[in-house]
């Protein structure tokens, strides 16, 4: 694990950087000042290529980083508030010499992806509306299940994930090495998702929606979310390389997620907890 800067780096460099770690609400604060307050927004950077997963607080640090007129992916795993709350604070979307391209799981679905925020961005919730963006947009509303052809070597599969009003997982594989991002998923009851199993086969690193411990799980079942236990399951049955525990509960303070930690760094030596501000490489 090594730290860059934010802007893509080498030609073949492949890294994950943590804009925003939280789930369901951002939670700013002393108590969760080391872990981080920021909801969901993972940026992976193929060579020059930028990804960002999802639009949750941590986008507008993610934005303030950007520099100029971008170019990017955009892929949401849906469009919970958690997920999409940073989206009008994106800098970068502003600028008419900017291009985004927006990928969800939405195909054959009412309201589309451009639909889904056209409403999020309204009157009475926000002052600003999606056309306000200058950048050029495209939309890309596939099924998950699909693969996707990003170029430059960039190949993504996809997986329907257990979760209300739909969500979709990532895999990215880039020069022979893969990062997945699978986030909101509650785990299933009689055994390992079949489907998150095949997504992260073998893969290099595994984000997990990680919201409980397996103690707490009981009290939230039907919620939507999984363990940081559930995710070690699927991670080793997987052969998954490192597991990184992600969509923290708001609920979870900075004493806690050290416990959580230490636990997990016993049961499977490697594992990461995802911090604001972290970047590993792969
Ligand atoms: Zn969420
Ligand atoms: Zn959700």
């Amino acid at each position: 694990m090594a730290a860059i800067a934010s802007a893509p780096e080498s030609a073949d460099g492949f890294a994950v950087r943590f804009w925003g770690v939280r789930g369901s609400l951002p939670c700013s604060g002393p108590d969760t000042a080391r872990y981080g307050g920021n909801s969901s927004c993972v940026e992976m950077t193929c060579g020059d290529r930028r990804l960002v997963f999802d639009a949750g607080s941590g986008l507008r640090a993610l934005a303030a980083a950007m520099d100029g007129p971008q170019d990017f992916d955009l892929l949401f795993s849906h469009f919970h508030y958690d997920h999409v709350i940073g989206l009008p604070f994106c800098g970068p979307l502003y600028r008419p010499d900017s291009r985004c391209r927006i990928h969800a799981g939405r195909a054959g679905r009412e309201p589309d992806t451009r639909g889904v925020l056209e409403r999020f961005m309204a009157a009475p919730l926000f002052p600003l509306r999606l056309d306000f963006f200058r950048a050029a947009l495209s939309f890309n509303d596939f099924a998950p299940g699909d693969g996707l052809d990003l170029g430059d070597g960039i190949s993504i599969r996809t997986a329907p994930l257990n979760h209300q009003d739909e969500a979709t997982g990532y895999r990215v594989g880039y020069r022979g090495r893969s990062a997945c991002y699978v986030t909101d998923t509650e785990q299933e009851a009689g055994g390992l998702d079949p489907g998150i199993l095949g997504l992260i086969e073998g893969a290099d690193l595994f984000i997990y929606d990680c919201t409980y411990t397996d103690a707490e799980y009981s009290a939230h079942r039907g919620w939507g979310h999984s363990t940081w236990q559930e995710g070690m399951r699927l991670a080793e049955a997987a052969g998954v390389r490192t597991l990184v525990i992600f969509h923290h509960d708001p609920g979870h303070d900075d004493a806690f997620m050290d416990v959580i930690a230490a636990e997990a760094e016993r049961a499977r030596p490697g594992t990461v907890v995802a911090k604001d501000g972290m970047t590993l490489t792969l």
